[in-house]
Formats: C-alpha cells, structure tokens, sequence
C-alpha cells in the first residue's frame, strides 16, 4: 500500500503527543514568527521556555500536524498571557471618572484622548470635558481643541505659560462644578524618557487622582516598547494602557510587553487616524496576529471541534463490527460539514479521490435535507437502515414527514449505502494495514 495510507493511517489511529522531539524544529519557527513580530528578546526566551514545558504531552488532535498543534498551545499561552479577557476602564466611586493619558511624543495621546472622549460620550452616554497639560507646543493645545471641537467635547485649557499640574486641578475642579461625568487630561510627552517628564507626570497625576492612567504604546516602536512600558509604570504606575497605530503593518508584539512587565493590561487599540479608530483590546485576535498563524489557528480549532463531535477511530470500530448507521452518518457528514477531516484522510488514499471530491461537495449542499430527513425517522429505522431498504411505505412516511419526495429518501438512501461502502473499504485496508504492517 501506498505512503499516503501509511500517513493516513497515522492521522486516525495515533494518539500523537507533543514531545520534546516533535516541537523542535516547529518552536525554532515560532521563535522567529515572534521575533519577527517585535516581541522583545528577553521576553521571547522567557516565553519559549515556558511554552516548551507546557506543550510536553499535550495530544495532537486527529487531522492536525504537531507543529500546527503547537502553534494552538503558543496561541492560547499568549492570549492568557496578554490577560485573557478584554478590560474595561475604571469607574469611579465618587465623581468624575478621569483618565491621565501618559506616554512619549508622537505615539497618539492626543489622538487617543479625543477617541476616548467620543467613546465615552457616544457609548456610555458621558458628559466628557478635555484637559490639554501639553503647555510645550501651542499647536498641541490647538489639536486638542480641534478634535474636541469635532465632537462636541468641551476643552479646559489655561494657554501656554500655566503650569501642567495646575491645569488639570483647575480642570477637574470645573468638571465637579459642572457635573461632567468624565474628564480626560492630555499630557505633554517627550521623544526619550526623562525624569522631568517623569516628574510633571506624577504631579499631574497627583493632582487629579485619575480612575485610570493609560499609557499610549505605539505598535510601531517594536522591542523598544518593553522599556518605555517599564520606566512609565515605575514613576506613575499605569492602570493599563492603549496600543496605537495598530492598522500598520507591525504585528503588534508590542501588546505582550505591555502585560509582561507592567501586569497592566491593554483596555483599547488605536487602528487609525480618525477618531472612530478606536476598539477594545481582543488579546485573541492580537495573539494571532502576533503569530501571523491564524489560518492554521482555524484549522486546529475546528479539528478540535471536530473531535469532540467525533470520534473517527470509534468509527472504524464499529465498521469493523458492520455497524454504520444513520446516526454514524449525520455525525459523519457533519463532521465532514465541519472541516473536511475524513476527506483530507481519504483523499490520501488511492481510489478515494474521486469520491470523496464529489460526494463530499454534494454531500454539504445536501446535508441539511438529510438532517430533517434523517430526523423523521424511528430511532429504531436510524440504527438499523435495512428497515428502509425493504420497506416502501416508511419511505413514503419519512418523505412526508420530512417535507420531501419519495426519490428524496431513495437518494439519502443511495448517499448512505455509499459511504457506508467507502468506510468498509477504508476499514479493512486499515485493519490489514494495522495488522500486516503496510509496505511503502
Ligand atoms: P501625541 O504626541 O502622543 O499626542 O500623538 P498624536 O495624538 O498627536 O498623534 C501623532 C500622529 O499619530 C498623528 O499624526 C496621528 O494622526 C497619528 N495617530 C495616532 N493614533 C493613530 C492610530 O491609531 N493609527 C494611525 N494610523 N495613526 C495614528
Ligand atoms: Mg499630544
């Protein structure tokens, strides 16, 4: 028999595992996939070790390769790693909620807080005031009074010469006075960390005592990230942070900085220019995209699914034992429905391709009438369908029940006997296999 049986064969019969040899050469690549996606060194090497352990013994689902199986168990230590499930902001006790945006120059504070102050006032229904600290740059008053203008967000600012600390208590003050539910202060940022950044920050901060301090990262800085999340977190000690500019092309290793060493997490993702470019952090979808192996992702899962709906060494048993009934057949084509599994194994096997090509594309269309079909049956005309074979008038009654003509059930029928056939054949080939050893 031909190597294709041999790994088809494989693919139904092992348990595979993940073993230290297996996960070998695929955990140099996934290395590399996270290098490439600008996950600090120091990071990846802690990140790799863990997931070596963790990955020992874990099962290869059937219809799945090991290196793509890996790829999932990576997958999942990441997302639990970037903090599983998506972060709110913090709501105050008392007063207005306020948010410190924190983070260098460039990375999109301003721009972040204007889409907050949209957000909140759109979704939450907030009343939001603006603070603009950026005392530096004139302009960077005037941007913010742009985009709130945009919106229809009030902007406190006290020009160029006031001091930054001041502003937002006087800021804070008028929202209070006002009944604002929320107030978003825009701070200054400077290209390097330095500590009279780091000072005016933490007197801002002070002033305000913020129900959350973001820290902008711009998904674009890449490895440098790491230090900036770090040096931020110890002088103002961030609530959590939002990653910018992730509609470039950066993979966005960035996210798994954030959470490695601040423990913070990401609440928001800036994914353009406009101020609608605002979404809440998926750590799945970002974990894919650091990957860049979502197709394979997709694959593992359904196969995962699959198993679970399925047990395709099950079926070869009670194949083996002439048992295949109807119920074999739903779970077959759904599975089939599903992902396609026992059609790629079929497919590696000489004489299956054709059959398998047709039946399979037929057999997705049709699915759905041979479920309600299959559903008008006894339970006992679905285990044993000889019943039907020899008996007209429960055809006529399935094909009534079911909504269908008679020729309906006589083509179920026909599908049935079909792929009861092709299983048989696939059986035995592998039960010789199995026994006598299969010869390349
Ligand atoms: P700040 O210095 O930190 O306040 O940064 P700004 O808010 O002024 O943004 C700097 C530049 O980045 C501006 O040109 C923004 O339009 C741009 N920017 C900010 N956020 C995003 C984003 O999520 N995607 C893209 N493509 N550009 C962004
Ligand atoms: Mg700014």
């Amino acid at each position: 028999l031909s190597r294709g049986l041999d790994k088809a064969w494989d693919m139904v019969r092992k348990d595979g595992k993940l073993t230290a040899d297996n996960i070998k050469g695929p955990m140099r690549e996934i290395r590399r996939a996270l290098l490439e996606a600008d996950v600090s060194l120091p990071l990846v090497r802690q990140f790799v070790k863990k997931v070596e352990e963790s990955a020992l013994g874990v099962k290869v689902v059937k219809g799945v390769r090991p290196d793509q199986q890996l790829v999932k168990v990576v997958n999942d230590e990441l997302v639990s790693l970037m903090g599983g499930e998506k972060q709110d902001l913090n709501e105050p006790r008392l007063g207005p909620q306020v948010i410190l945006l924190a983070g260098l120059q460039g990375v999109g504070k301003t721009t972040a807080a204007g889409k907050l102050a949209l957000h909140l006032q759109k979704k939450m229904k907030k009343k939001v005031l603006m603070v603009a600290t950026d005392v530096y740059r004139p302009a960077a008053i005037d941007q913010l009074v742009k985009l709130g203008s945009m919106i229809k967000v009030p902007v406190f600012e006290m020009g160029t010469d006031a001091d930054p600390a001041d502003i937002a208590a006087k800021g804070l003050e008028k929202a209070k006075k006002e009944k604002f539910d929320a107030v978003i202060v825009d701070t200054s940022g400077r290209l390097q960390i330095d500590s009279d950044m780091m000072t005016e920050l933490q007197q801002v901060k002070e002033a305000v005592s913020p129900t959350d301090v973001l820290l902008a990262v711009d998904a674009m800085t890449g490895q440098e990230a790491a230090g900036v999340v770090k040096a931020f977190n110890d002088s103002a000690e961030l609530t959590g942070a939002i990653l910018t500019k992730m509609d470039g092309d950066s993979r966005g290793g960035a996210a798994l900085s954030v959470k490695a060493i601040s423990g913070k997490p990401i609440k928001f993702v800036g994914t353009g220019e406009k101020l609608e470019a605002l979404e809440p952090f998926y750590p799945d979808r970002t974990a894919s995209r650091i990957l860049g192996m979502g197709d394979v992702l997709t694959l593992v899962e359904k196969a995962e699914e699959a198993a679970k709906q399925n047990d395709t060494e099950y079926m070869m048993k009670r194949l083996m034992q002439n048992k295949f009934d109807f119920n074999d057949f739903l779970n077959q084509y759904k599975m089939m429905n599903s992902m396609g599994t026992m059609g790629q194994v079929m497919k590696m096997i000489p004489g299956f391709n054709q059959i398998t090509d047709k039946q399979t594309a037929a057999a997705e269309k049709s699915m759905a009438r041979y479920e309600v079909m299959i559903s008008s049956m006894t339970k006992q005309e679905r285990a044993d369908p000889e019943l039907l074979a020899l008996n007209i008038s429960r055809r006529r009654r399935i094909a009534r029940g079911s909504g269908n003509k008679e020729k309906d059930v006589s083509e179920l029928m026909g599908v049935y006997t079909g792929m009861r056939g092709q299983f048989k054949r696939l059986a035995k080939m592998m039960q010789s296999g199995g026994m006598g050893g299969m010869q390349g």
